[in-house]
């Protein structure tokens, strides 16, 4: 990944975090740094530790600084693979999180990606309620020049979703990513309901859904945590995706939910092109957002 991508995408948080900090040599130092790192919602117990962390090297100058700091953030990262787990034909990749989070943008430049790749996606739009969800859903194929499969409007999602993943070992399809109706986490029913197409998907398939992700939206910073935990509550959950990372200045929200939720962020939307979906690279963004 170029270095330059990251640069760009953690640009905002970075000027937050040391633009005019001084050197650890003056008073105050980690008290400001401290609170510059809750202003970019690392979350009051990372920053603390990170903040504790970094006073521990007694970094000269704000460079050592600085590579301390990266250090320090790396080290707080999920150390699992950021992977998607694809090696099921097909797989099942299971899309979910609020209204406007960034799910249908997600799943069509996936399905590009995979396409590219030389896979064969199928993308599903079990967003059963809203005619123009599954036309939003429909363009998004067109453009990835991929195959999509509607449920009903108005029909059951996890019988929509169990049509499609038998369709789509019949044809040969590698990958079924499933776009899913947007809902707040707070909604129990609507959790029920995607309970039961994850149960659902895993009768239609062995093992399925086999990515469960929840796509949160970079801009609201420590607000996604709440998000993450309430679908966490009712729902498998196999990694994080953040849209809309470029242009945040709230990053450091990243590093605190994988640490609240212990699962790794799989995936990062930085932009609305359909080539603007990357694979986390947790060391990059780390010092992307400390560089000097
Ligand atoms: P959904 O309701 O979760 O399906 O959200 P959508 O995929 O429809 O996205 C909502 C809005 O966010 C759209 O205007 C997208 O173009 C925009 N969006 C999605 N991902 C990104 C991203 O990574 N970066 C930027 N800048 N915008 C994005
Ligand atoms: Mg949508």
């Amino acid at each position: 990944m170029p270095e330059g991508l990251w640069n760009r995408v953690a640009a905002r948080t970075r000027r937050l975090f040391t633009e005019g900090l001084g050197t650890p040599l003056e008073p105050g130092f980690y008290d400001s740094l401290e609170e510059r790192l809750l202003a970019g919602d690392l979350g009051p117990q990372l920053a603390a530790a990170i903040t504790a962390g970094v006073r521990e090297q007694k970094p000269s100058t704000l460079e050592h600084a600085q590579a301390a700091l990266a250090a320090q953030v790396t080290m707080a990262m999920h150390p699992g693979t950021r992977a998607l787990r694809l090696e099921a034909k097909p797989s099942c990749l299971l899309f979910y999180g609020v209204n406007g989070a960034g799910k249908t943008t997600t799943v069509g430049k996936l399905a590009h990606r995979l396409k590219a790749q030389g896979l064969r996606p199928l993308i599903v739009a079990a967003d059963t309620y809203r005619a123009a969800g599954i036309e939003q859903m429909q363009a998004w194929a067109e453009r990835a020049g991929v195959e999509s499969f509607a449920g009903k409007p108005g029909g059951d999602p996890a019988a929509a979703v169990f049509d499609a993943l038998q369709m789509a070992a019949s044809r040969g399809h590698d990958a079924v990513l499933v776009d899913t109706a947007g809902r707040l986490q707070t909604q129990h029913n609507l959790l029920q309901e995607l309970a039961k197409i994850a149960r659902v998907a895993g009768r239609a398939q062995e093992g399925a859904p086999h990515e469960a992700l929840l796509v949160l939206d970079a801009a609201l910073g420590q607000s996604t945590i709440a998000q993450a935990r309430g679908f966490a509550s009712a729902l498998p959950l196999t990694g994080l995706v953040l849209a809309k990372l470029d242009g945040s200045a709230k990053g450091g929200a990243v590093l605190a939910v994988e640490s609240e939720l212990g699962v790794p962020v799989k995936l990062a939307g930085v932009g609305e092109a359909i080539d603007d979906l990357v694979e986390f690279d947790p060391q990059a963004f780390a010092q992307a957002l400390f560089a000097a």
